[in-house]
Parts: structure tokens; sequence; C-alpha cells
């Protein structure tokens, strides 16, 4: 099963992937988490990445086609957290591999926002986290309806605690996909 977490920065992706990450036994790949690893690190591209992150930027298509290539190859199963976040990206992951399910958590701007101020990350500072939702609804957005017109997006609500959103999501996900 090849699973994409789509939806607005604070919309509970990350939690919710790690939680049917670990009770399905399915690899989460974030590319975020990948990307702050790499900041750690100091690696070239943890340099580069920094740049655009700290500005709440996307990193380039190119690079982030290349890190995904490396670790979804060899999977059967995974769910993706962060990516695709651009129609390019979504065109080049559809050449690598089929996705089954695009689980979409719809959360309000408004409820974004206080999430991410209260979340606190490096990139969570308020002008950062304007333009992180203004790049998600001009480059990230359109995915929705791409997805839906495969017919593999499937909209969870994503206002709620946590258990009831896992609960949404794994209804879907026992839901069968067409292969
Ligand atoms: P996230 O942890 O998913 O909120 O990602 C944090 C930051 O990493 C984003 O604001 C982007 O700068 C960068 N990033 C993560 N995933 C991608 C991606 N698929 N494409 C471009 N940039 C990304």
């Amino acid at each position: 099963m090849h699973i994409v977490f789509l939806g607005p920065p604070g919309a509970g992706k990350g939690t919710q992937a790690d939680i049917i990450s670990k009770k399905f036994n399915i690899k989460k790949i974030s590319t975020g988490d990948i990307l702050r690893s790499e900041m750690e690190s100091e690696t070239e591209l943890g340099k580069i990445a920094k740049g655009y992150m700290e500005k709440g930027e996307l990193v380039p298509d190119d690079i982030m086609i290349k890190i995904i290539q490396n670790y979804i190859r060899d999977l059967d199963r995974f769910i993706l957290d962060g990516f695709p976040r651009t129609l390019n990206q979504a065109l080049e992951l559809e050449k690598i591999i089929k996705i089954d399910k695009v689980i979409y958590l719809n959360v309000p701007d408004e409820e974004i926002k206080n999430r991410l101020l209260k979340r606190g990350r490096l990139d969570d500072k308020p002008e950062v986290i304007e333009n992180r939702i203004r790049v998600y609804r001009e480059q990230t957005k359109p995915l929705i309806d791409y997805y839906k017109s495969k017919g593999i997006l499937y909209e969870v609500d994503g206002i709620g605690n946590v258990e009831e959103i896992t609960k949404r999501i794994e209804e879907i996900l026992s839901l069968p996909h067409s292969t």
C-alpha cells in the first residue's frame, strides 16, 4: 500500500502518519524530517535546504525528487508525509510508483496558525508561518484537485482529538483500493 498524507502545515500529518506507521507497520517517510536531520548533520544538502526552510519556502523539486527516489526504492509499503508538495513532484512520483490513496487532512487556516504558533519549531515564527501557508495555498493545494481527478483522494476532517482523527483515517485505509 502506497499512501500520501496531504494537508496544510500543522494539519497533524506527521502525528497521524507516525501513529498509522506504527500500528500497521508501514514505513513513514517524512521529507521535512529528512531535511531537518541533514541540517543537523550539516551536510551539503542540509546547508542548501536550510536557506529555504528558514524562509518557509519549498526546497527545489529536483533535490526533493532525488531524495524521494532514494527512500522509496525497494519499499512495497510506505506513507509519504510532506511529499509531494508541488504538481511537478506529484508527476515525478507517478513515474516511479503508483499511489493507492491520498489522505487529505483538512484543517481551516485560522486553526492552523494557532497550532503552529503553539508548536514553536524553528520555522514556526509568525512571518514564516504566513509564508508557509501562502506557499501551501499556491503550490500544494492544487494537488487536492489533481488527486481527486485520479479518484484516489480521501478527505478527512482534521479537527478533533488525535484518536478520533486516527479512527477516521483507519476507516479509509480499510476500504478496498484499485490494486
Ligand atoms: P514539514 O516538516 O513537512 O512541514 O517541512 C518543513 C520544510 O521542509 C518545508 O517548509 C519546506 O521548506 C521543506 N520541505 C519538506 N518537504 C518538502 C517537499 N516535498 N518539497 C519542498 N520542500 C519541502
